[in-house]
């Protein structure tokens, strides 16, 4: 069984999610923004021995953790899709300029693609590929407890900006249309940023891609 325990980071109060398979208690950290000591004190609360980093984009609040974390607990970089590569790269300007700890760049141990899949114990979850927010954002989907992990693609109520280099609006519409919907009505999302919502609930009441 698939568990995940979120944990809002930095003062962006970025959703950092602790992913787990309860059979081997092996964990995966998705997003670890900063705050790395509250994140390793629930990884120890938990029981739970840390294995890999995913992350659905570079930008500081959901990467600023990832190097110094990686390095400490010797973590497989798994993620973002190479289109993040200059956010990756830009790490410690991106942090001068938010006011964040020194955050070093990193080298992904892998990149991910559309349609890849990442595993952890024995559980496995879906890679979906879904620029618009940065060229090179994805979301990971276990459709083994309808959940999917979607970082600043899709909010409660909003959606992710555009206004960034290499953003584009329309794009990320139809990332959100043509890849998140089809995961069914029934999933809930935990989003980058404030609480869960479903498909379902944002396709009928979200202004920004309510009826599509
Ligand atoms: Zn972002
Ligand atoms: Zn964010």
């Amino acid at each position: 069984m698939l568990h995940y325990h979120t944990i809002p980071v930095t003062a962006f109060q970025q959703n950092c999610s602790l992913v787990w398979c309860d059979q081997t208690k092996e964990a995966a950290v998705v997003d670890p923004g900063g705050d790395l000591e509250t994140i390793e004190w629930e990884l120890e609360r938990l029981g739970l021995q840390p294995k890999a980093i995913w992350l659905t984009h570079a930008h500081i609040d959901h990467a600023g953790g990832v190097a110094e974390l990686a390095d400490k607990f010797k973590l497989d970089i798994v993620g973002p899709h190479e289109g993040d590569r200059f956010w990756i790269a830009g790490l410690p300007q991106q942090g001068a300029m938010f006011g964040f700890p020194p955050a070093e760049p990193f080298e992904p141990t892998r990149w991910l693609q559309d349609g890849d899949t990442v595993r952890i114990g024995f559980e496995t979850l879906n890679v979906r590929h879904t620029p618009g927010h940065t060229p090179g954002h994805v979301v990971f989907h276990a459709p083994q407890i309808d959940r999917c992990f979607v970082g600043d693609v899709l909010f409660a109520g909003s959606i992710g900006r555009t206004d960034f280099p290499q953003g584009n609006h329309q794009q990320l519409i139809d990332s959100i249309v043509q890849r998140l919907w089809p995961m069914g009505d029934q999933t809930v999302f935990i989003p980058g940023h404030g609480p869960e919502s479903s498909f379902g609930r944002e396709r009928k009441t979200n202004p920004y891609v309510g009826n599509t």
